[in-house]
């Protein structure tokens, strides 16, 4: 890693003379950094642009947090149970405070992991938000008001997604936490209403439920995990009602008010029939949304409209292309952490 801000070489560069890289990523997620590290291990000058986290989200705000807090609501779980296993114990208190400690500090450890990455492969991290100014050129707005221009022979284009609100009367107004808040709270919520039973409504819910919150999970489909199979689905259902999770299924939400945090009202149709769900607080996990605005996308150049396809081969013109989440699809982070290896489509 060069440096996290400026390089010396970038202070006289003019804006008609971008710095010159074989790669750059614009966002620095797991579709992008074992591709730049890889690459930068191999010689190449790779550039690294990324706005907010150190890794992406995956270390920062999804998969490793949210797993680090379903540990710790694993374990008062087991508490809980403590008499099946011939344990006794006189009672236990969450300290949610505590939970989120733990969790802020696995991410803060891996931020080392990250930045010794870049140090050793020689690829540079620059904290900045970038844009497509020409075909493979982008500026770098920096964190202190200056910017950088860079040219790469090959832009791979990997900025993520983001939870999306949806378009239900309400959910907005009422400051819904998404799974970045809900890994922050430090209190367990009374009830916590959750839309959307995807993965991330799942785990979430269950983990909150462990922690002593009432949670009840509306979902729009017939069955949880909707695109899973109808075995896996089944089981999730059991298992998820056994922990003593409401289940709204089939349901559509026609509005929300109250306040996240304080209290909030959700009207739903469930088979016809009208229902009204009071909680403490809401959280929306109804799918994710590409960040593909502001990039400058017009003027990226070719590549970045065709979609690659596995077996697929870049082409001399196909130089600016896209990896991870925001191409779309299934989104577990193995998708573009393997995309990432092989950026070119092969
Ligand atoms: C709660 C939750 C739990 C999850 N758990 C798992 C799990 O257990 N297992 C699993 O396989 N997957 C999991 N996932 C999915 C996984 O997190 C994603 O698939 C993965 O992080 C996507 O990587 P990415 O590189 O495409 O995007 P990201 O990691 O989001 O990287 C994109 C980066 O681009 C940056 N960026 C955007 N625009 C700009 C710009 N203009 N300039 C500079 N930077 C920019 C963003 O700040 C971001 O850091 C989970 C997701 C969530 C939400």
């Amino acid at each position: 890693m060069k440096s996290l801000e400026h390089t010396p070489s970038a202070q006289g560069v003019t804006k008609t003379q971008p710095e010159a890289f074989d790669l750059v990523m614009l966002g620095g997620g797991t579709g992008s950094t074992i591709a730049a590290w890889t690459f930068a291990r191999q010689g190449q000058r790779v550039a690294v642009i990324e706005r907010q986290y150190i890794g992406g989200s995956c270390p920062n705000i999804a998969c490793l947090p949210s797993k680090n807090i379903i540990h710790s609501a694993k374990v008062a779980s087991y508490f809980r149970r403590s008499h099946e296993f011939g344990i006794a114990h006189d009672g236990f208190t969450i300290d949610m405070s505590g939970v989120r400690d733990r969790k802020r500090t696995m991410v803060s450890g891996m931020h080392e992991v990250y930045l010794n990455n870049y140090r050793n492969t020689g690829a540079e991290f620059i904290v900045g938000t970038g844009r497509f100014i020409a075909p493979r050129t982008l500026e770098v707005a920096l964190p202190d008001g200056t910017s950088r221009h860079l040219h790469g022979t090959n832009v791979i284009v990997s900025t993520g997604t983001r939870a999306t609100l949806g378009a239900i009367p309400g959910l907005a107004d009422a400051q819904p936490l998404t799974h970045i808040e809900a890994l922050e709270l430090d209190e367990v919520p009374a009830h916590l209403l959750v839309v959307g039973g995807g993965y991330v409504g799942i785990e979430l819910s269950q983990a909150m439920r462990r922690f002593g919150s009432a949670v009840s999970v509306i979902d729009r489909n017939e069955r949880l995990m909707s695109r899973e199979d109808d075995d896996v689905c089944e089981a999730l259902r059991s298992l998820l009602e056994d922990e003593g999770i409401d289940l709204l299924l089939h349901a559509q939400i026609t509005r929300v008010s109250g306040t996240s945090g304080q209290s909030v009202r959700i009207t739903l149709e469930q088979h016809g029939t009208e229902k009204t769900l009071e909680g403490s607080h809401v959280l929306v996990a109804a799918g994710r949304t590409p960040n593909t605005e502001r990039l400058g996308l017009e003027v990226a150049g070719r590549g970045h409209r065709p979609r690659l396809h596995q077996g697929q081969r870049a082409t001399a013109d196909d130089r600016a292309r896209r990896v991870g989440d925001r191409r779309g699809g299934r989104q577990p982070t193995v998708y573009p952490h393997q995309r990432g290896r092989f950026p070119c489509g092969t």
